[in-house]
């Protein structure tokens, strides 16, 4: 093994070759190799890069050397220059240099090196989506950002669930932003922490921002299918401009029904952490009639959300409940959520919550015997089985923007029917 280890790239470039930025001077040798255009085969030329182990780099005279490396979660600086092999002085100098700061998780770095072995420059594309490149200049090194282009392309995924939506995400490549965006788009008919079940499927098709073919981030889910104990949802994205030209958007099934209801199926956020807790061990279940409410077994400290919007009506303790939140909605709706472990900073009596806002965290507070959300849904004063009642949902596409909704929505439509098919012959 190299002692650039296996993350490392390391590519000889010919001088010249990199008209100033080394970034650049990549993609102008990769888009030789794979027209540009062509996402698949200019995806699988990065993936594979030259791999050249340094010991057995032979440099031209008039080469240049090219080293990438990635900053990992849990590195530090240090380590992650000492990894570019960088002279340890010059190390020192950057890692304390304010435009480090701009350098996040997950990012490459790139170094070239002049071919006495000196660093020429460094660039990264920083916290800001710019390129920061530091280069060498009499006085140390000078700082430049610029904006970079981020190209957006299209992904399509599907998964079969074995043991959580994260692991059968994982199992298809696809990332933790868009499961959850998944479960927040039909949170409003499905209850991520307990109507999941072994062989459901989903699929996504959803934005994905590159730079220079590299993915940098995931963004928007443009469409899904979930199919949760046997029955098929179906949501795409439809944005609209108002006047402002501002953009907004919701879920909405392909009918034009909106996919967000008044109230979320579930208090509890729905994350990695969670999940796979929820999916292990059942909620606590007790005879809702006896109990008034819906117990989840969760870690402490996870986010409880409102349900619905909402006006605090009630923040502190209170008996067996413990620390209890107990808010109030439009019409004769109430709900309630207990053995918290604490507030979100400022909630008080009377303070307006959006749905989804985080309110509280999961404890064991009052009478409990472990970690759990005590949760009540109220109408009128009175306990219902938040599970069986039938809640009002949102208002659906005006009927003067349907047919501009059909024409956004049918071509997600047969993307989902597309990965829908393949995914049966997958499994048959
Ligand atoms: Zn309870």
């Amino acid at each position: 093994m190299t002692r650039l280890g296996q993350t490392a790239r390391i590519r000889l470039a010919r001088a010249g070759a990199l008209a100033g930025l080394a970034l650049s001077g990549i993609v102008a040798a990769f888009a030789t190799i794979a027209p540009a255009g062509d996402a698949e085969v200019r995806q699988s030329a990065i993936a594979e890069p030259l791999a050249i182990r340094p010991e057995e780099s032979v440099l031209p005279s008039s080469g240049e050397l090219i080293r990438e490396e990635r900053f990992q979660r849990g590195d530090t600086l240090a380590g992650l220059l000492a990894r570019l092999e960088m002279d340890p002085d010059e190390a020192r100098a950057l890692a304390r240099h304010q435009g480090m700061r701009l350098l996040r998780p997950g990012t490459a770095l790139t170094a070239t090196f002049d071919a006495s072995g000196t660093l020429h420059s460094l660039d990264f594309l920083g916290s800001r989506d710019t390129l920061v490149v530091f280069r060498r200049s009499a006085s140390g090194f000078s700082l430049s950002e610029d904006r970079a282009q981020l190209e957006t392309r299209v992904a399509m995924k599907s998964s079969v669930i074995r043991s959580s939506l994260f692991a059968a995400a994982d199992a298809a490549g696809i990332p933790d932003a868009v499961a959850t965006q998944v479960a927040d788009m039909f949170g409003g008919d499905i209850d991520f922490h307990r109507d999941l079940r072994k062989g459901d499927r989903f699929a996504v098709v959803y934005e994905t921002h590159t730079f220079q073919g590299l993915t940098v981030r995931s963004g928007r889910v443009l469409a899904a299918e979930f199919v949760n104990q046997g029955r098929v949802y179906r949501a795409v994205w439809y944005g609209t401009a108002d006047a402002n030209d501002r953009a907004s958007g919701g879920y909405y099934a392909p009918d034009g029904k909106n996919l967000r209801k008044a109230f979320l199926r579930s208090p509890l956020e729905f994350s990695r952490v969670s999940s796979a807790f929820g999916m292990r061990r059942h909620p606590i279940l007790q005879s809702w009639r006896a109990h008034q409410g819906v117990d989840y077994a969760a870690p402490t400290g996870t986010r409880v959300r409102a349900v619905a919007d909402s006006v605090v009506e009630f923040v502190g303790r209170q008996g067996g409940y413990g620390n209890v939140v107990v808010l109030r909605h439009q019409g004769q709706y109430s709900t309630l959520y207990g053995h918290l472990s604490g507030f979100t900073r400022g909630l008080r009596k009377g303070a307006r919550v959006a749905q989804g806002e985080t309110i509280a965290f999961v404890g064991q507070t009052g009478w409990a015997t472990g970690p759990h959300l005590h949760y009540e849904f109220k109408i009128a004063g009175q306990a219902r089985n938040p599970l069986a009642v039938a809640l009002p949902a949102a208002l659906p596409v005006p009927a003067a923007e349907m047919p501009r909704f059909a024409g956004q929505v049918q071509p997600l439509v047969a993307r989902l029917d597309l990965i829908g098919n393949s995914q049966v012959a997958l499994l048959e």
